[in-house]
């Protein structure tokens, strides 16, 4: 990719970033694997996530979660691929025709939102809970 490629595609998720639908789901991935990361990786040092979209306002203060590096580069990735996302309105991602995701990065986002969608509900996501399951549902 060219450095001018790349600077245009930036622009284009840092847009993208200012949609709400697309703020909120990031809050809600971000703050599943939080759920995911604080049972599972107990032994790394999990510092407050830092990103271009907590960078851009994206995350409420009290939303940053705190995270391991693996767990906060996932949700780098997934934060890109979730700006970059066209379909109106987003299909969940589990039934979704076009899975953007690379092999790797679906496996990791699939085993934590497993894990953290029951529990969700008892860890101050309720409204982020709700919404996951009513996507789940509808879908
Ligand atoms: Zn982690």
């Amino acid at each position: 990719m060219t450095a001018r490629a790349y600077e245009r595609s930036r622009e284009r998720i840092m847009a993208r970033f200012e949609d709400k639908e697309v703020a909120r789901d990031i809050v809600t991935l971000a703050g599943m694997t939080e759920i995911y990361c604080a049972d599972h990786h107990v032994d790394s040092l999990r510092t407050p996530y830092e990103s271009e979209a907590v960078r851009a306002g994206v995350y409420p203060a009290r939303k940053i979660p705190r995270l391991c590096p693996e767990c906060a580069a996932h949700t780098r990735y997934g934060e890109v691929r979730r700006a970059l996302c066209r379909r109106e309105p987003r299909p969940s991602c589990k039934t979704c025709s076009n899975h953007c995701y690379a092999p790797a990065e679906q496996a990791f986002q699939r085993k934590a939102m497993a894990y953290a969608g029951p529990r969700a509900m008892f860890r101050g996501h309720a409204i982020e809970a709700i919404r996951h399951l009513i996507q789940t549902r509808l879908s």
